[in-house]
């Protein structure tokens, strides 16, 4: 399907009617850009994030992993200079007192009622909130605008306690929080997200420069193997002038979401400036001892920062398609496999026994082992089109030939082609199909 016809409204509805993502809070009236994964919604998810760990750490021999908590020591932020740098100028106006991003302002005037406005101020971006009874100075804490920083933090016990060895990379999974003026496109912008982060030390800046070239080829080929179309990808190097306050060289992997190609993932060069900081504001030596050269070396880092949310919302875009079944408009969402929230649906062909006694006995063989649903109300045509929309891959139908050969039907759901499988080797069957 031309994805310039796939509109935000499209997806917007079937992750909402087919229980992948809802309005948050939503019997309240909802909070501003605040959603919740639901029962297929959150399967994905998962999938999106055991897939990236599987093929990031478990098969990786030169990472590692880690997760840390949230809330740091404020001297982090600090450190990190996020303190100072993770700002956005803003300008309120004077006469309806909305607040605007300067940048997004064109004629010097508020863009809601023409208003005067006042001088940009820096507006920093990061939640603050107070750790234990006193709510004061010396009790403020953030809520993480990164997991990078946390990586940094845990960089001297990770030395200290582990036996890596140059070059080798800490991957992390988590919530992030972004105090965003202008959030927006669905999850494509929030203020509380999760990110999925691998921080990846070298001995030298000449080797950083090799492995930001190689972690740029291997992110881009990831998002190409959860089934995401390679025309809706794209890399683009940051200018200069966009770099962030850490980065020496940055790219940008990019989905064709319908509000533009806009970015999944960035690839930053970051340099030794975060390990520099923060032996610098702790006092701590963060040091590595080379073995080959008997020195000691402080590393530079390559980062692959994804967003899971956004790597969600380019996959529910990239698979939606609509196409015409006997007759009937069919909405299909055409998940990898792999990615697949259900993996597949047993059915009895109708509602009788011993139809249903077989087909439930399948079913939970299944579900011992994957997301499988069972389905007998409606007609086959109905359930077909049901586990369409939420993109599951195949569906099993138990039918009265089934009690004579001992086989069901496995119909998938892209070619809509039958297979007839015997039932003892349904598990096999599905399990050489989802990996
Ligand atoms: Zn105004």
């Amino acid at each position: 399907m031309d994805k310039n016809k796939v509109t935000m409204d499209e997806v917007v509805n079937v992750a909402k009617r087919r229980a992948f993502i809802y309005p948050g809070s939503e019997i309240y009236g909802g909070l501003a850009n605040a959603w919740d994964y639901g029962p297929y919604g959150v399967l994905l998810k998962k999938n999106v994030k055991k897939i990236w760990w599987e093929d990031m750490v478990m098969k990786r021999p030169d990472i590692i992993g880690l997760d840390s908590a949230i809330l740091m020591n404020p001297k982090v932020w600090e450190a990190s200079g996020h303190l100072k740098e993770f700002t956005d100028p803003l300008v309120d106006c004077k006469k309806c007192k909305q607040r605007f991003k300067a940048d997004d302002i064109k004629d010097k005037v508020c863009p809601e009622c023409g208003g005067e406005l006042t001088e940009a101020r820096r507006f920093n971006l990061m939640f603050k909130t107070h750790a234990g009874p006193v709510d004061d100075e010396s009790s403020l804490v953030y809520l993480r605008p990164e997991t990078a920083q946390g990586i940094f933090v845990d960089f001297k016990n990770i030395l200290d306690t582990t036996r890596v060895k140059l070059p080798f990379g800490v991957a992390q999974i988590g919530k992030s929080f972004r105090n965003e003026i202008t959030p927006g496109n669905f999850i494509f912008r929030t203020r509380e997200f999760e990110q999925f982060e691998i921080e990846y030390f070298v001995k030298s800046a000449l080797e950083a420069k090799k492995a930001f070239d190689e972690w740029v080829k291997v992110r881009l080929e990831w998002y190409k193997s959860l089934g995401i179309h390679s025309e809706n990808l794209r890399l683009r190097e940051h200018t200069k002038d966009e770099l962030a306050h850490y980065a020496i060289a940055a790219t940008d992997i990019e989905y064709n979401f319908p509000f533009g190609f806009l970015e999944l993932e960035g690839i930053a060069n970051r340099g030794d400036y975060d390990l520099k900081q923060h032996e610098k504001f702790s006092g701590q030596d963060l040091k590595y001892f080379d073995e080959e050269t008997k020195t000691q070396i402080l590393p530079f880092v390559v980062e692959p920062s994804g967003g899971v949310d956004r790597t969600v919302l380019a996959i529910l875009i990239d698979a939606y398609d609509k196409d015409r079944v006997e007759g009937e408009e069919r909405t299909v969402l055409r998940f990898h496999p792999r990615i697949a929230p259900i993996k597949a649906a047993v059915f009895p062909l109708v509602k009788k026994e011993p139809l249903i006694m077989r087909a439930k006995e399948i079913y939970h063989q299944l579900k011992e082992k994957y997301f499988v649903e069972y389905d007998e109300s409606g007609t086959i045509g109905r359930r077909y089109r049901r586990q369409d929309e939420i993109g599951t891959p195949y569906c099993i139908t138990v039918d009265f030939d089934s009690l004579e050969d001992g086989a069901v039907t496995v119909r998938d759901r892209d070619t809509m082609k039958q297979d007839r499988v015997p039932l003892v080797a349904v598990q096999e069957w599905l399990e050489q199909r989802i990996k």
